[in-house]
């Protein structure tokens, strides 16, 4: 494996890869649901590409971006051992420049759910995305169902960018007790992993009460409500939507997503199910 920590040796890799190429972005802090990415990028292309690159500009003042946990040699291990062609890990100065051109996040579906509770996000997320598959040049890119909003923006950017690469949706990787994985869990508290339990639990009861005929979303999101209120310490959102985020009275099979946002502490949590 290549490890290539700047654009120009990175482009000198990339150029001795033959067949199709399959890129993974990641912020690093790797855990299954990146290998499961990971692993089903090697499993459909000729090569793949893994990068670690925690974005600044998708954070917002007074989020986690200095504490983001950044165990570099742990990631290329994993790397290695999963038989990735090349990790790039470019730093922040290889990736802006000072008052560089933007991309924004559409006005609408850029600023609802995430972007309403983190606005601006998206433009950093699309930002870098865009950069990202301009240097790889992938065949097939592949992000997780876990960030539903991000995904779904990135899809619309590659098709109103006229973008060659296909984007490749990924199931949720969970813990065998429910919790959705994230490299944000470990800032949680052996208590407050207990509690975070209640999302994956009132997730599960969504699908139960769709299962036994209940298709009303304002009825399964009091239900959901009620299972995970008395466990966190903010609801940011609980939402049904279709599958192009508009929200929804009554469920429709196979288009539908149930997101779920909350606080543990000064942790922030997502997570979420497609029907
Ligand atoms: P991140 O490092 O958090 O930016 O995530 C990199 C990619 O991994 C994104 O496409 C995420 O959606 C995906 N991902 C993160 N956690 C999971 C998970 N538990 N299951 C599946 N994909 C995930």
């Amino acid at each position: 494996m290549i490890v290539a920590r700047d654009y120009k040796s990175f482009i000198e890799a990339r150029s001795k890869l033959n067949g199709s190429v399959g890129f993974v972005p990641t912020m690093g802090a790797l855990h299954e649901g990146h290998l499961s990415l990971i692993k089903k990028s090697i499993s459909q292309n000729s090569a793949t590409v893994v990068s670690v690159f925690v974005n600044p500009t998708q954070f917002l003042a007074g989020e986690d971006l200095n504490k983001y946990p950044r165990p570099e040699s742990a990631d290329i291990k994993i790397c290695e051992l999963a038989k990735v062609d090349i990790l790039y890990m470019p730093t922040i100065e290889q990736m802006y420049n000072s008052d560089e051109l933007k991309i924004s996040a559409p006005k609408i579906r850029g600023y609802i759910l995430e972007g309403a509770n983190r606005p601006g996000h998206f433009d950093g997320v699309l930002q870098v995305v865009m950069k990202l598959l301009n240097i790889v040049k992938p065949t097939n890119a592949y992000f997780g169902k876990k960030d539903a909003q991000q995904l779904i923006l990135i899809e619309q950017m590659v098709k109103d960018y006229f973008i060659d690469t296909n984007i490749v949706a990924c199931d949720i990787v969970r813990e065998p007790d429910g919790l959705a994985m994230s490299s944000r869990n470990i800032y949680l508290s052996p208590n407050q992993r207990i509690r975070a339990l209640s999302i994956s639990k009132a997730l599960k009861r969504g699908v139960k009460m769709v299962q036994s005929g209940i298709y009303d979303t304002n009825q399964i999101k009091d239900t959901i409500r009620d299972v995970i209120e008395p466990e966190v310490d903010t609801i940011e959102y609980i939402a049904i939507t279709d599958r192009r985020l508009k929200e929804i009275n009554s469920i429709k099979l196979d288009d539908t997503i149930i997101l779920i946002a909350v606080k543990i502490g000064s942790t922030r949590l997502i997570d979420n199910i497609w029907i």
